[in-house]
Order: structure tokens, then C-alpha cells, then sequence
């Protein structure tokens, strides 16, 4: 689809046109694919300043709508493009070596992570709360240099984690965010 905006007042746009030239149907053919598409843009907006195109979330985001309405597997290509988007916009996790002291974990091998110390963390440096097997972190690490999207479902541990992982990111960003917000608000005030 095709939108053209002419920008109005403060956070209004006047829509002048718009035009359809993709669809994505089938998507509505899937309760779990309607979630799923939905997740995917909150996510997207929440990580997306307002006013700012990245033009590489929207090619991701396309290519997760078209993967969706071809009958991937819905959670598994939601969360893959999670992983993505945190990759593009210079969010991704440290996967490769412990945040703290930069130890590598054996190739394979499963790593604790720790959302609020941006990565894995090795049990020397206190470790973290969750558990990512070598399996869901290998997964992880392709799937920030891609847009390309699962055609098979991942065994549920995997699924697991990764989720928990992200919604961990997801609830630490958010504390993030507010405190950042409570800064600026903090610096008007003094200015003010
Ligand atoms: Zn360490």
C-alpha cells in the first residue's frame, strides 16, 4: 500500500492518497497470522521513533507480511523479524562473547543472558536469568543478518527461549525508556 501524507499540525498528517499495490490476504485466513501481524507492528512501533523512516524495518516488515500471508510458521517468523528489527536499529544482544569479560562460550554450548547487561553473561561474572541453549543461539545469530524468514517450525525449547529472551529485551527497554523520558522531562524543568 501506498500512502501520501502532507504534514499538518503537530502529530496530524493530511492523507492525500492512497494507493493498493500488494495485499496480503491470506493473512486473514489465520487467527495465529492476524496476532502475529499485529505483534509484529507494535513491536515495530514501539522501537521506531515517530517521523523517522528506516527504510530497512519497512523492507522487513514487507517481507514478514508476504512470508505470513505465503503460511510460514506465525510465531517463528514474528520473532524472527523481532530479532531483525533490535539488529537494524543497533539494538541487537551481544551473543558471541560474555558482555563483562568478553569470554567466548564454547562453540555449541548453551549461555545464561541478562537483558539488562545488553547480552550473555558467563557464570564468572554472575550470569543471567535465562538460559539460551547453543541451538537458540546460533538461530539468533543468523537471523540478525537476515530478512529472510523460517519455512519450518523451530523445536519448542528453542521457541521458548528465544521468546523469553525478547521479552526480556522488550521490558527492559521499556524501563529504559521511561527513565530516559523522566531525564528530559527533568532537564526541561531545570531549563524552564
Ligand atoms: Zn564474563
Amino acid at each position: 500500500m501506498n500512502a501520501h501524507f502532507r504534514p499538518g499540525r503537530g502529530e496530524l498528517a493530511h492523507l492525500e492518497r492512497v494507493s493498493v499495490d500488494r495485499s496480503f490476504h491470506e493473512i486473514l485466513r489465520s487467527l495465529e497470522a492476524i496476532g502475529a501481524a499485529g505483534a509484529a507492528l507494535a513491536v515495530i512501533r514501539e522501537r521506531v521513533p515517530d517521523h523517522e523512516p528506516e527504510p530497512a524495518v519497512f523492507d522487513a516488515a514487507v517481507r514478514f507480511l508476504t512470508a505470513l500471508n505465503e503460511g510460514v510458521p506465525a510465531e517463528e517468523a514474528l520473532l524472527s523479524l523481532h530479532i531483525r528489527v533490535l539488529a537494524i536499529l543497533g539494538f541487537a544482544p551481544t551473543l558471541d562473547r560474555c558482555v563483562h569479560c568478553g569470554k567466548m562460550p564454547a562453540p555449541g554450548r548453551s549461555a545464561s543472558f541478562d537483558a539488562a547487561r545488553g547480552g550473555i553473561v558467563c557464570r564468572a561474572c554472575g550470569g543471567g536469568r535465562l538460559v539460551l541453549s547453543g541451538g537458540a543461539l546460533r538461530r539468533w545469530v543468523a537471523l540478525q543478518a537476515t530478512s529472510e524468514l523460517p519455512e519450518q517450525p523451530w523445536p519448542d525449547s528453542e521457541r521458548q527461549e528465544i521468546h523469553d529472551a525478547l521479552a526480556q529485551l522488550d521490558a527492559h527497554h521499556a524501563t529504559v525508556s521511561v527513565r530516559e523520558s523522566t531525564a528530559v522531562r527533568m532537564f526541561m524543568l531545570r531549563r524552564g
